[in-house]
C-alpha cells in the first residue's frame, strides 16, 4: 500500500518552525522554562501545549490543505512523498505488482493496458520489461509517479472510467526496455541537492540542448532544476524539475526536443472576441450550474514561468499557463504591490485543462476512499466540496490565479490584506468570498482571484456583488 493521506504529506512538508507557528506558540517560549519550578506544573503545561497545538493544527490545517489541494503538487513529487511515508515493516494489505510479478492480476493488468492503448505485447500474466514500460507510460499520462510499480493508487485510476487513454504507439513485449535503449545508463534519480559525475553528465546534456547556461559543476542547484523543468515541459513530461528515469531516457534519446529558440510573442487583437467575455460584454460565468460552453477555446495562453518577471512573482510550477491579457494585468497589479513594499508573491495555479481537472478529481476521490474509508459513491460526492467537477472549474478560462505566498498559508498575510483592499483597482475580483458562499456555491477561498477588467471589478467592489449577482443584475438574459 503506497498511500497515506495528505496529513502525512503536510507533516513532511512543514518545517518544525512552521508547525510551531500554526500552533500559535511564541518563538521564544524557551525563555519561560527556567521560571517553572515544580516539575508537575511543567508536565501539566506540556500537556496543555500539546492539546493547544492539536487544537490549532486541526483548525488551521484544513485551510492549508485546501490551498495546497487547490494548487496541487506535481504528482511525481507527491508520489515520492508517499513512497517516503510508507512503513516497510508493515505488512502490505494490498500486494502491489511490479516487474517479475506473475499471475491472474498481471493478466488483468495487461488486458486493461491493452484496452487503453498502452500495451500491444503478449497478455501472458508475466510482468516483464514491456509491461513495465506500458505501466510507466500509463502513470505518466495519468499524473502518477511513473515508477512502473502498480500500487493501490495506480490500480484505482487504471480501472476507473476516467483512466486517460494512450494515443501513441503501444509498447510491445519485444520493445527494448528504457534502460537498454539508453546510450547513457540511468544513474538513479537526480534532484535538487544531488552532486557528482552524473550531475555533470546531466548538465552537459542540458547545455547541449540549450536549456542550461550555468556552470558545469556537478551540483544540482536551482539553475539545473529549472533547466530540467524546462526540458520536461518541452518534451511532454511532468515538469517537476526532478530527473527520474523517464526524463533521463528522454534527455539522451535522439528525439530529445531542444529548447525552442524563439519565445512566442503574445499579440492580442483588441477587436477579437474574448472567449471569457459574454456577448453582452460581461464576464463569462463558469460555476457548478454553468459549465464551460461546449467547444470552448482559449485565446492566447502564455507560459507564466518564462513570461513573468521572477523578481515580481514566483511561478510555483514551471509550465503554468494563463491568458496573456490576464497575466499582463496581474503583473501590473503585483508590480504596484511591490512598489508599495508588499512583495514575495507566488502563483500556485492558473489555467487548467479539463483533463487535468479530471485527474485532480480522481486523485481526491481515491484519497477519500483510501484515507477516510468512504465508498466510491460517497467519496465522489464529498470530493465535490473541494474539487470542481471537470468543465465547472473557473480555472479552465485561464483568467484566474491562485495567488499565494511561498511556504505560508495565505490567509492572514499582509499580501492577502493588500489584495483584499486593492485588487479591484487592477480589474481583479476575489471570486469566492465568505459572505457569498451560498451564492457562489464554494467555500471561501482567500487565494483565488479572477481578472475581469474594468468597469466590472470596480462596480462589483462598490456594490459588494459577487460575479453571479453582478451578471444577474446587469446582464442581458
Ligand atoms: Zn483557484
Amino acid at each position: 500500500m503506497r498511500g497515506p493521506g495528505k496529513l502525512s504529506n503536510i507533516r513532511l512538508r512543514a518545517k518544525p518552525r512552521e508547525a510551531a507557528k500554526w500552533a500559535g506558540e511564541p518563538d521564544d517560549n524557551v525563555t519561560i522554562r527556567p521560571k517553572l519550578i515544580a516539575a508537575g506544573l511543567l508536565t501539566g503545561l506540556a500537556l496543555a501545549a500539546v492539546a493547544l497545538a492539536l487544537f490549532f493544527m486541526l483548525r488551521t490545517l484544513p485551510d492549508y490543505q485546501r490551498e495546497t489541494g487547490a494548487t496541487p503538487t506535481p504528482t511525481a513529487a507527491y508520489g515520492n512523498m508517499m513512497a517516503v511515508t510508507r512503513d516497510p515493516s508493515q505488512p502490505t494489505p494490498f500486494p502491489s505488482l511490479s516487474k517479475g510479478s506473475r499471475g491472474e492480476r498481471v493478466l488483468r493488468l495487461q488486458t486493461r493496458l491493452q484496452e487503453l492503448g498502452y500495451y500491444a505485447g503478449e497478455t501472458d500474466g508475466q510482468f516483464g520489461g514491456g509491461t513495465e514500460q506500458a505501466v510507466m507510460l500509463f502513470q505518466q499520462a495519468n499524473g502518477l509517479d511513473a515508477d512502473g510499480y502498480v500500487g493501490e493508487a495506480t490500480e484505482a485510476i487504471l480501472y476507473s472510467d476516467s483512466a486517460v487513454r494512450y494515443t501513441g504507439t503501444p509498447v510491445t513485449s519485444a520493445a527494448p526496455t528504457a534502460a537498454a535503449s539508453t546510450p547513457v545508463p540511468f544513474p538513479g534519480t537526480l534532484r535538487s541537492g544531488s552532486k557528482g559525475d552524473s550531475v555533470i553528465t546531466l548538465q552537459t546534456r542540458l547545455r547541449e540542448l540549450g536549456y542550461y547556461t550555468g556552470a558545469i559543476d556537478g551540483d544540482y542547484g536551482r539553475g539545473t532544476q529549472n533547466a530540467v523543468s524546462a526540458f520536461q515541459s518541452a518534451n511532454g513530461l511532468t515538469a517537476d524539475g526532478v530527473c527520474g528515469q523517464l526524463t533521463w531516457t528522454a534527455l539522451f534519446s535522439d528525439t530529445a526536443v531542444p529548447k525552442p529558440t524563439t519565445a512566442p510573442v503574445p499579440t492580442l487583437d483588441p477587436s477579437a472576441a474574448r472567449p471569457y467575455v459574454r456577448a453582452d460584454g460581461l464576464p463569462l460565468v463558469v460555476n457548478k450550474k454553468n459549465p464551460l460552453p461546449e467547444g470552448y477555446a482559449t485565446l492566447q495562453l502564455v507560459d507564466m514561468s518564462t513570461y513573468c518577471d521572477p523578481d515580481i512573482v514566483k511561478i510555483k510550477y514551471a509550465g503554468t499557463l494563463a491568458e496573456s491579457e490576464a497575466v499582463d494585468a496581474l503583473m501590473v497589479m503585483l508590480g504596484a504591490a511591490r512598489a508599495e513594499g508588499v512583495g514575495d508573491w507566488q502563483i500556485s495555479a492558473a489555467y487548467r485543462s479539463e483533463t487535468y481537472q479530471q485527474q485532480l478529481m480522481d486523485e481526491k476521490v481515491a484519497e477519500l476512499m483510501r484515507v477516510n474509508g468512504l465508498s466510491r459513491t460517497k467519496a465522489e460526492k464529498a470530493a465535490l466540496n473541494t474539487v470542481a467537477e471537470p468543465g465547472k472549474s473557473e480555472h479552465h478560462l485561464g483568467t484566474c490565479f491562485d495567488i499565494t505566498v511561498p511556504g505560508r498559508t495565505f490567509s492572514g498575510t499582509r499580501q492577502h490584506q493588500w489584495l483584499t483592499e486593492n485588487c479591484w483597482k487592477y480589474g481583479f475580483i476575489l471570486r469566492y468570498a465568505k459572505d457569498k458562499e451560498s451564492i457562489t456555491g464554494y467555500t471561501a477561498e482567500a487565494w483565488h482571484y479572477r481578472w475581469v477588467g474594468q468597469p466590472h471589478a470596480q462596480i462589483m467592489h462598490e456594490e459588494n456583488l459577487c460575479l453571479e449577482e453582478y451578471v444577474a443584475k446587469y446582464g442581458q438574459p
